[in-house]
């Protein structure tokens, strides 16, 4: 998908691959594109993180048909908190130290979702974190305390990243064995970044051996005549 239409279409499908529920959620917004517009873009990307049940989802449309105010007001609280997530594991990926301001706002919203944070028994015998109550901010409460996990995990913390590509704001969890994951995703922003960088180093080339042909290099300067067509791992180009 590389239009972006100002309204989110209703089946627009999220990518939820940052490794991350909080970093997914912060990556509704991207350079020039959000794809949190309404109460119901928020629905869309709680169902699709299965933070929420069906049947909560079901009960949460029809709550907020009828109190539109509040389900905005849901949607503006989303909003401030994504951008003080985007802040605060923007700033850490940089090796910066995150903002008061974007770590009161995750406190605010925390202490109203922890309020509804429950010990659930599970079916095996085990126990897990869940909720109990519905509410239409229910959507904010896994956010924040997947933020507030990651946040205060020293392992994982320091695994957060910003995509490499100028163009891009993703963050994302590098889980790979030798931390070596640049981009947020291979498919678009990695493939698209290496055919950039090969174009730019063949016209690097290009730019330094002709000239003033008595300062060409011997031998090798032939090879700027040759077109900058893909070679090599240039199968990246497929965007
Ligand atoms: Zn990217």
């Amino acid at each position: 998908m590389t239009h972006q239409p100002v309204q989110t279409p209703s089946d627009y499908v999220f990518e939820l691959d940052a490794g991350c529920t909080c970093l997914d959620f912060a990556n509704t917004l991207t350079f020039g594109r959000d794809h949190l517009n309404s109460y119901a873009d928020l629905l869309a990307f709680a169902d699709q993180a299965h933070l929420i049940t069906p049947e909560d989802a079901a009960w949460l449309r029809a709550r907020a048909e009828r109190d539109q105010h509040s389900a905005d007001g849901v949607l503006v609280r989303a909003r401030w908190l994504r951008q003080a997530i985007r802040g605060i594991f923007g700033n850490l990926a940089a090796g910066e130290t995150p903002r008061e301001l974007d770590l009161d706002v995750l406190n605010r919203d925390l202490a109203e979702s922890l309020a509804h944070a429950r010990v659930l028994a599970g079916s095996g015998g085990g126990y897990a974190w869940g909720w109990s109550g519905r509410d239409l901010d229910m959507l904010i409460w896994p956010i924040t305390r997947s933020a507030a996990d990651l946040l205060t995990s020293d392992e994982q913390r320091q695994l957060v990243r910003e995509c490499g590509a100028p163009d891009c704001l993703w963050l994302f969890l590098d889980t790979t064995k030798n931390r070596s994951r640049q981009w947020c995703s291979m498919q678009s922003c990695g493939n698209r970044e290496k055919a950039r960088r090969h174009y730019q180093r063949m016209r690097e080339r290009r730019d330094i051996s002709p000239g003033a042909a008595a300062d060409a290099p011997r031998g090798r300067g032939r090879a700027r005549r040759t077109p900058a067509a893909p070679v090599g791992d240039a199968s990246a180009t497929a965007v």
